[in-house]
């Protein structure tokens, strides 16, 4: 850990040195999906990001204690503090229970996650499992009088918190600028202020998803779990928080307003920020019908799509632009991507079946020893993915030289090279090659496979077409396409 890294930290506005709060070890939580719908790039786009965090400090040495949640209860359709629990409302379109709901998308979640090959947090914890700590919280907020019992409920008290601390230093607003904002809404119901936010709901009869309370049967207002969780997990102070842009406010101010006014001071050392995703230039949404979730992507089953797309080409698409710009998908680019990618791909390839020169080739171990500092220093400016991604690019042309006979390569300079490919390319940005990895996968799959065509063969001669039909189904739901020649049947293995 002799390398300086600088994170942009959304807070101070600038870019400061990290340093751990304890030495060696890092905490990090990143707010997580809302587990009521299909994962869509916004939700790739901030794992991602925090992915590359959590794989550059492990590569740095750190231990780093990664937790991103599931959110499952008490994000409600009018993010202030209104409307049905939007777990709750797709359970009851769909019949079911508001758990099976959060479970069906958090597996959905998972999916899409590793197929994009973003690492596993270390700890996922959900908000259900932890309505007694936001309790808890709410209970110190309460005795430290930043919130007021209101009818059941519970709300934070913006205006006498403000009194004290500064409430809106995360976003940059002042609290008039809220107070007009929010006035304009809606009325104040039980609020004694329109800016004030909920901490604990009073549950409403139809309202399903309930736990019993000092102040009503009800539910956790949607920002204490991220701070009752991190503190939890994490401590009382930790190293970064990170989420959507989106997320500034409400979302993350009011996690630093809940932090001062039940400890007394700020639980974040750096907050972190990804920015947007936008297709063809304008922001998603399903009104505009360029709503496309990862599945779609992949599949490429969608009006807006010419073609399907690898979840490594999108995950390399979103690596090329840094991850504080907004990044916007169209065909086109993604097409150029895929090409970019593969064009990476390949010379890693090459460079495995290169002879090396002498001592004394063009291309010397100081050459690429240039390189891995220039990756170094893009990764410790903020993680600067597109530079390092350049200087690959870079790296590719040389490997193209030499295996077109026009420069030469010394031995350890090819060793060293290697290494950089793993470091950056596949350990620290975490790419693969799709390709390899199916080809290796169908021949794992190959005796078995070929085992069940056999038995449907003979179930067919036999006429059995119960078995055969059977056979043919499990297999293509399982993802194995199986195709009737006149020579027997073929079958290859879908991503
Ligand atoms: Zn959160």
């Amino acid at each position: 850990m002799t390398e300086k890294l600088y994170i942009y930290d959304t807070e101070k506005r600038m870019k400061r040195e990290f340093v751990p709060i304890v030495k060696g070890r890092v905490g990090m939580y990143v707010c997580g999906p809302t587990v009521y719908g299909d994962p869509h790039l916004g939700h790739a786009r901030s794992a991602i990001t925090f992915d590359i965090v959590f794989r550059y400090l492990r590569h740095l040495g750190y231990k780093v204690r990664y937790v991103r949640n599931i959110t499952d209860v008490g994000h409600l359709e009018h993010d202030a503090d209104e409307g049905e629990d939007k777990i709750e409302k797709k359970a009851r379109l769909e019949q079911v229970e508001p758990m099976e709901v959060a479970q069906y998308y958090t597996l959905r979640y998972h999916d899409a996650m590793r197929a994009l090959n973003c690492l596993p947090p270390s700890i996922e914890p959900r908000a259900t499992g932890h309505i007694i700590e936001q309790e808890e919280l709410v209970k110190q907020i309460l005795d430290n009088g930043y919130a007021y019992e209101s009818n059941g409920s519970v709300y934070f008290d913006i205006e006498k918190y403000n009194k004290k601390y500064h409430y809106g230093v995360l976003s940059g607003r002042n609290l008039d600028d809220i107070i007009n904002e929010s006035r304009a809404l809606s009325g104040i119901g039980e609020k004694h202020n329109q800016a004030d936010f909920a901490l604990w709901k009073k549950a409403q009869p139809e309202h399903i998803m309930r736990w019993p309370s000092p102040w009503s049967t009800g539910f956790p207002g949607w920002h204490t779990e991220c701070t009752a969780m991190g503190r939890k997990y994490l401590g009382d102070r930790f190293d970064i928080h990170g989420g959507g842009m989106d997320l500034i406010f409400p979302h993350h101010e009011c996690e630093i307003a809940q932090a001062m006014a039940s400890g007394g001071h700020e639980i974040v050392n750096y907050w972190m920020h990804n920015n947007m995703v936008t297709i063809g230039g304008q922001k998603m949404g399903k009104s505009l019908g360029n709503f496309i979730t990862l599945a779609e992507f992949f599949s490429g089953n969608h009006p807006k799509l010419t073609q399907a797309y690898t979840p490594m080409t999108i995950r390399f698409f979103m690596l090329q632009a840094h991850y504080r710009s907004t990044v916007d998908f169209s065909n086109e680019a993604l097409i150029s991507s895929s090409k970019g990618l593969e064009r990476l791909l390949d010379a890693h390839k090459a460079l495995g079946r290169i002879t090396p020169a002498g001592a004394d080739a063009d291309i010397r171990l100081s050459h690429i020893d240039e390189l891995r500092r220039a990756c170094t220093d893009a990764m410790n400016d903020d993680f600067n993915t597109p530079i390092v991604i350049s200087h690959l690019f870079d790296a590719c042309h040389t490997i193209n030289q030499i295996t077109d006979g026009k420069a030469t390569i010394a031995p350890d300079a090819i060793e060293a090279l290697k290494a950089v490919f793993a470091d950056f390319a596949f350990d620290i940005m975490g790419l693969q090659d799709e390709a390899a990895s199916n080809a290796e996968r169908e021949k794992a799959y190959a005796g078995a496979v070929d085992l069940l065509l056999d038995i449907r063969r003979k179930a067919k001669e036999a006429k059995d077409w119960a078995t055969s039909d059977r056979v043919r189904d499990e297999l293509s739901r399982l993802g194995f396409e199986v195709k009737d020649t006149r020579d027997g049947a073929t079958w290859k293995l879908n991503k």
